[in-house]
């Protein structure tokens, strides 16, 4: 008879597991306490405007192909890409910086600075390079079942040898003296959630991945992604039940029997927790069962550190803006004193904020001659600061003021058909992410690599963790990966028994 795998989130951490699972001989089904699958790689439709809601920037291609070609299929039948260069518009202090991962460009727009820009600027790619080659291979593709997996002379070497100790700004503004430059950067690990000035410098490889291997653009929106995984998962024969919110991890002392859902208990061989690993353990995991992993409520609010969460904006736009890509950033004057102020819970006054317009390439997500835009402001989360009804009403419009004069979008508030606000207490009441991140635990140190919730429980016999807040962390490809180990895990388990 097929073991029975419940999967509690079909968010995309869910979503691979389950596919590889479903693909290798297992019963699998989904439980979802929404009414759509994805997660927070969400859509939003509205009077024929279609917003991508979380995720938009897609980076490392191949990994989003892997689940697809690994269960038998080509992924080009599922879903389709384009290149996007150049791939982001930054800017800082009124000067607009194109960003491509095209060599002669990124030459032009280095050297355009001086040859001590354009040589530190190699320097650093080389550097970080070798850093991601031994990162990949031995901390991000690789779970952690035992101690002794990171508590080895091999891997304590190679963890050292990423000499990740320093921030990521700090780190890099070692090779490039020019400080908007460094901006350029630095900003990208905002996309998992932490400030450039405290988080570890292997996050580096971000914008290194961006410029080595490029942004590419679904066909259709980020959705499609979610829709594709779905549609492989279904035809393999897996089952989707969605507005079905788990209520409870059932245990029988070291061992999972099932979960509970409206009250019933549906038994289950294993369990690959997708929802937000902390509110996991304070909702779903009894105090034995907590016991038992080593972790308590406490812990989960006092000890571990949260990443920031953001405020966003779907407008649906009757015009088009010429000058807007598909995506753009716009930098506070400070950025440093912004990021302070995320970390610190107060709503920044001049804030740095990214804005996504996939009408530049795609038709189809709005109406003909008009644009869905997708404004990203990152702010504190819940634990740092609750925002008000009346702050965020306030807050809005002091946005869209901003974006008419910094990018010139003439009459920007007139034109505005559709409108939606999605804040850090949505996060938490939609996704049950912990404290309305956005993004999970904060990528920390002592939150990396062997230190991140791993994707086998400790004691806990069939039971497997699988999303932003475990390893290896945030981000599309980086959540996929964590599917696979997750799903890697309870194979190696239960095709020993
Ligand atoms: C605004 C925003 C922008 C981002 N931009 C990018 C980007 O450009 N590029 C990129 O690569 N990454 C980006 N990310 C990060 C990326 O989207 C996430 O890391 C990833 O989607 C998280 O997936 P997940 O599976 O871990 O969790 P989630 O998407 O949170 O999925 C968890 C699922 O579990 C469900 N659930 C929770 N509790 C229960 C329960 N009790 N019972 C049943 N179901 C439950 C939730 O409803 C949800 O569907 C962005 C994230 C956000 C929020």
């Amino acid at each position: 008879m097929k073991q029975k795998v419940s999967v509690i989130g079909a968010g995309v951490g869910g979503l691979t597991a389950a596919l590889k699972l479903q693909s290798q001989g297992y019963e699998v089904t989904i439980f979802e306490k929404n009414h759509q699958v994805g997660g927070k790689m969400n859509r939003l439709e509205v009077d024929g405007y279609r917003f991508d809601m979380g995720p938009t920037i897609v980076m490392m291609p191949d990994i989003y192909r892997k689940p697809f070609l690994e269960s038998g299929v080509d992924p080009d039948d599922y879903f389709t890409m384009q290149r996007v260069d150049p791939f982001m518009t930054v800017e800082i202090a009124k000067q607009r910086y194109p960003i491509s991962s095209d060599l002669v460009r990124l030459t032009q727009l280095f050297e355009g600075s001086s040859d001590a820009d354009m040589a530190g600027f190699l320097n650093y790619l080389a550097d970080i390079y070798q850093k991601y080659l031994n990162a990949k291979d031995n901390f991000i593709y690789k779970s952690f079942r035992t101690p002794r997996d990171f508590f080895n002379w091999k891997t304590l070497k190679q963890a050292l040898q990423l000499k990740t100790f320093s921030s990521s700004y700090h780190d890099m503004q070692k090779f490039i003296p020019n400080q908007q430059l460094q901006y350029l950067l630095s900003f990208q690990t905002l996309y998992i959630g932490i400030s450039p000035f405290s988080g570890p410098s292997i996050y580096n490889i971000i914008p290194m991945i961006e410029l080595l291997y490029g942004v590419w653009y679904i066909d259709g929106g980020m959705y499609q992604y979610a829709l594709a995984l779905q549609r492989r998962f279904t035809e393999l024969g897996g089952t989707i039940k969605l507005n079905q919110p788990v209520e409870a991890i059932e245990t029988n002392r070291s061992q999972v029997t099932g979960i509970k859902v409206a009250g019933q208990t549906l038994a289950s061989d294993a369990v690959v927790v997708n929802a937000d690993y902390p509110y996991a353990v304070e909702h779903l995991l009894d105090q034995s069962a907590q016991r038992l992993e080593r972790i308590s409520e406490k812990e989960v609010n006092q000890k571990m550190q949260y990443s920031m969460s953001c405020l966003l904006l779907y407008l649906g736009v009757d015009c088009q803006y010429e000058q807007l890509g598909v995506h753009t950033i716009k930098m506070a004057t400070d950025f440093k004193r912004n990021l302070t102020e995320i970390e610190t819970g107060v709503l920044p006054n001049d804030p740095s904020y990214y804005l996504y317009n996939p009408s530049a390439i795609d038709a189809s997500v709005a109406p003909a001659g008009a644009s869905a835009l997708y404004v990203l402001v990152p702010v504190a989360n819940l634990q740092q600061q609750q925002l008000s009804e009346t702050e965020v009403q306030d807050y809005v419009p002091k946005i869209l003021r901003r974006m008419e004069t910094d990018f010139g979008l003439t009459d920007l508030q007139k034109w505005i058909q559709v409108q939606r606000v999605f804040t850090p207490s949505d996060f938490k009441e939609f996704y049950n992410s912990k404290y309305g991140t956005a993004f999970g635990l904060k990528p920390t140190l002592l939150q990396s690599n062997y230190f991140r919730p791993h994707n086998k429980a400790r004691k806990i016999q069939g039971l497997y963790f699988a999303g932003a807040s475990t390893h290896p962390g945030a981000g599309v490809p980086i959540v996929v990966t964590s599917g696979e180990l997750a799903a890697q895990e309870l194979e190696k388990d239960l095709s020993n028994e």
